[in-house]
């Protein structure tokens, strides 16, 4: 198709605007097809996105409701109780199914993760399988090698293809029509919840004038600039994940672990280990490596509203922790070099020999079989291979 006839096939100005608006609404809502609409070249869609500058804007409404301590400790509560819900809901339920729950519990997670005003459990989880089948290819919507930081951070959220839904890549999400509902009307879950919080600031200053605050206040901190601060340390893990930190595996993207990002965001900043092994409940892999969503996900469970945790294949673990090795005895080996007049010249090549001598032990006593892809295509090959592990495990058990 030529650029003319593009051109010429392309909706009015008002018709367009008419659409997003519709859509701020209905997030299927989608005239010309969402396949269509995903073919488009990047372009940000203002009036579509408004609801989202609005969010930013929001928090301007600090120099008319000035702050208090009631309302400041709510937002931070609120912050990390989504961020749970971002990382704990979002990605390692119904992005990895790392976990099962009954249906009225993944309605009542559904709804948890509205309240985090990062769209519908099914977009989210759809754009999140395509960034492990793409993780920064050409295709990946958000990786900062292709598309440059900015972009990766908060550009692609804004860009119109990125907006649909495809349904044909969460089937085992979109059979539940309570959760195509909630994916549909995402606007639901955020303006209530919005709404619920003015009206606890409305209560206490009536009913707890002391506090020092209002239902506006109470907006301002805890839904706009909460809400912002949640999105920015969601993006993080989209952007910074893939630029700073230490590469433990050798994955086929450049996701990297990193202890900081890990605080922000519960144990998301352990990025490399999960584009490793997708399909574990936990992020961190070994004990020191912190990860607060699965100590949150462990608690939950005691409840029993959770169950079904994925732990992390012991080959995986012995991989990790060769690499750890090599990584010594290339850093030793680095030493050696800058400081090769000094008397590290003498202990290094014994830590080396020691740490080879290690790494050559852990390789003697892996699994011969070759490991899958680092990559994994779906969630129902993650399935069958945590299936498959199980079965390779029992069958090597020795006979009693
Ligand atoms: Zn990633
Ligand atoms: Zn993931």
């Amino acid at each position: 198709m030529s650029a003319e006839s593009t051109t010429a096939a392309r909706p009015s100005l008002l018709r367009r605007i008419g659409t997003a608006l519709v859509q701020w609404v209905d997030a299927d809502y989608c005239p010309e097809g969402p396949v269509k609409m995903r073919q488009e070249p990047d372009k940000v869609d203002w009036v579509r996105v408004m609801p989202f500058v609005v969010l930013h804007a929001g928090c301007l409404g600090v120099i008319f409701v000035g702050w208090s301590w009631f309302a400041v400790g709510a937002a931070v509560f609120l912050y990390f109780a989504r961020m749970f819900a971002v990382t704990g809901i979002y990605h390692r339920y119904f992005s990895h199914k790392t976990y099962s729950t009954s249906r009225i519990g993944q309605f009542l997670l559904a709804v948890w993760g509205g309240t985090t005003v990062q769209r519908g459990p099914l977009w989210w989880a759809y754009h999140h399988r395509h960034h492990h089948k793409h993780s920064d290819d050409e295709h990946d919507a958000h990786s900062p090698h292709v598309h440059g930081f900015w972009w990766s951070h908060i550009g692609w959220i804004t860009s119109r293809r990125n907006f649909p839904t495809d349904y044909s890549q969460v089937k085992d999400l979109a059979k539940f029509p309570e959760l195509v509902f909630l994916n549909r009307f995402d606007i639901i879950v955020p303006v209530l919840f919005a709404t619920a919080i003015f009206g606890v600031g409305v209560a206490l200053e009536a009913f707890a004038p002391g506090l020092g605050t209002s239902g506006a206040q109470m907006l301002v901190w805890g839904f706009f600039f909460s809400t912002t601060a949640l999105f920015h340390g969601t993006s993080c893990i989209n952007s910074m994940a893939h630029l700073m930190g230490k590469r433990r595996f050798k994955t086929d993207d450049d996701s990297r672990n990193s202890f900081i990002l890990s605080l922000i965001c519960l144990g998301e900043g352990w990025h490399n280990n999960h584009h490793r092994y997708q399909s574990a409940t936990r992020n961190g892999f070994y004990w020191w490596e912190i990860d607060l969503t699965y100590y949150g996900l462990k608690m939950l469970s005691w409840t029993g509203f959770i169950w079904g945790f994925k732990a992390v294949p012991k080959r995986v673990l012995e991989e990790g922790m060769r690499a750890e090795h090599e990584n010594t005895v290339a850093a030793a080996a680095a030493s050696e070099h800058v400081h090769a007049r000094s008397s590290l010249k003498k202990v290094v090549p014994t830590a080396a020999a020691l740490a080879v001598g290690a790494v050559n032990a852990a390789q003697a006593e892996a699994p011969k079989k070759p490991d899958g892809p680092a990559i994994h295509k779906d969630v129902t090959e993650l399935v069958a291979e945590n299936d498959a592990d199980k079965t390779t495990a029992a069958s090597n058990r020795p006979e009693a």
